[in-house]
């Protein structure tokens, strides 16, 4: 036993940003060429033909990756990644900062409830939120430090040995390669294109399912860009055609709430699935009213951390509804190895051609779990088991207001 004195307050926060591209939880901060912001991706701003070509030209990354610190009176440091870039690391420290320095790291419900309420007259999605949950990540990522105990050890400990990913990417040959259960594609191309490129997605998705072969589950993203008419006749044209598609991935504005419940009573046999640009269990209550959604997709670095995502769960669980994380890398790891409606994780491929499995935080820590054979495998290094690789100290910069 160490004669060290744990005291469990927390003596500082620090935000950093992160300015190297590829590096840290904006998934989207990736150099050109990259399929994630290069490829042919349907979404909402294809409507404007100057910002079709690259998701980058409408700034999809503009905010960037962060890091926060936690550190206790004993020197026990929490740390986590997520977006938000120099916006959320102000209201990092300008505002939650007050309600976390001199508290006992292990309050997480009530420093949660703090940070929340203290930003509604600004907050409750969007980039609020997603300042919070780097923050709540920290936490739990500190007291796991604090206690020798993985978080999911914390949150109700195992329920299977290792997790089933699917991956998410341009190759779902690579996927089916790799030992991955299944493959998610974009959608390629815009509604904005008319009832030619209608065609033309159709045929896109059937060359996808050439590829991934049959009896080999693939997956549709259409990031936000559909419409309920035009998500419910791509259905039935890949359905006419044979191509069999696992989900339609959000298909919706993300404040059509209602336009769920149009796709199930209009296209029941399909599955619908939705959530990574929802927040909070507010969000999540609306989707779960209607049972329109298949599968929810919430993301841990925005949602509103792992504190939200746990009372998201809860909710979904009452309605036999998986709950799927959208990315997230290890902090959808230990969610998910922990919960007995999340079957399996995605793996969001990280590599530019998206043909090699890469840590999804692009070398900012040390032992990032990646999947081997199609599945990961989440160790019992305490917190979330993420330190910050030394070759990646010089790619952060703390943030001065
Ligand atoms: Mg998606």
């Amino acid at each position: 036993m160490s004669s060290r004195k744990v005291d469990p307050r927390i003596s500082d926060v620090r935000a950093y940003v992160i300015d190297s591209k590829g590096v840290g939880g904006d998934y989207h901060d990736r150099a050109d060429g990259h399929w994630l912001v290069d490829g042919a991706i349907s979404t909402p701003m294809s409507l404007y033909a100057d910002y079709r070509r690259s998701r980058t030209s409408w700034g999809i990354a503009v905010l960037g990756s962060i890091l926060v610190e936690i550190e206790l009176e004993d020197r026990t440091v929490g740390i986590a990644t997520g977006l938000g870039g120099e916006p959320a690391c102000f209201l990092i420290e300008k505002h939650f900062k007050r309600f976390l320095v001199g508290s006992d790291c292990r309050d997480i419900n009530r420093l949660w409830d703090q940070m929340y309420r203290a930003s509604l007259p600004y907050g409750r999605k969007g980039l609020a939120p997603a300042a919070i949950s780097v923050v709540d990540l920290a936490l739990w990522d500190v007291v796991g430090k604090l206690r020798g105990e993985p978080v999911f050890n914390l949150i109700g400990g195992r329920v299977r040995d290792e997790i089933p990913a699917y991956m998410t990417g341009i190759r779902p040959d690579v996927a089916r390669e790799l030992g991955f259960w299944g493959a998610k594609v974009p959608l390629p191309i815009s509604p904005a294109a008319g009832p030619e490129g209608m065609v033309r997605n159709v045929e896109a998705l059937a060359e996808y399912r050439s590829m991934a072969g049959q009896d080999f589950p693939l997956m549709v993203d259409c990031y936000m860009s559909l419409d309920v008419p035009y998500a419910v006749e791509l259905a039935a044209r890949c359905r006419s055609k044979g191509v069999d598609v696992h989900w339609f991935e959000e298909c919706l504005n993300p404040d059509d709430v209602d336009g769920h419940r149009l796709l199930k009573e209009r296209a029941p046999l399909e599955r619908w699935t939705t959530g990574e640009h929802e927040y909070t269990r507010y969000g999540f209550r609306e989707l779960l009213r209607h049972r329109a959604v298949d599968i929810l997709q919430p993301d841990v670095m925005w949602v509103g951390g792992l504190t939200e995502l746990l009372r998201v769960s809860a909710m979904a669980a009452a309605y036999d509804v998986p709950v799927v994380p959208h990315g997230s890398g290890n902090y959808s790891y230990h969610f998910v190895v922990s919960q007995p409606h999340s079957p399996f994780v995605e793996y969001l491929n990280s590599s530019p051609g998206s043909d090699e499995v890469s840590p999804v935080f692009g070398g900012l820590f040390v032992d990032e779990a990646i999947p081997v054979n199609g599945k990961v495998r989440v160790s019992d290094a305490p917190g979330f088991g993420l330190e910050l690789d030394r070759r990646a100290a010089n790619l952060i910069r703390p943030y001065e207001a």
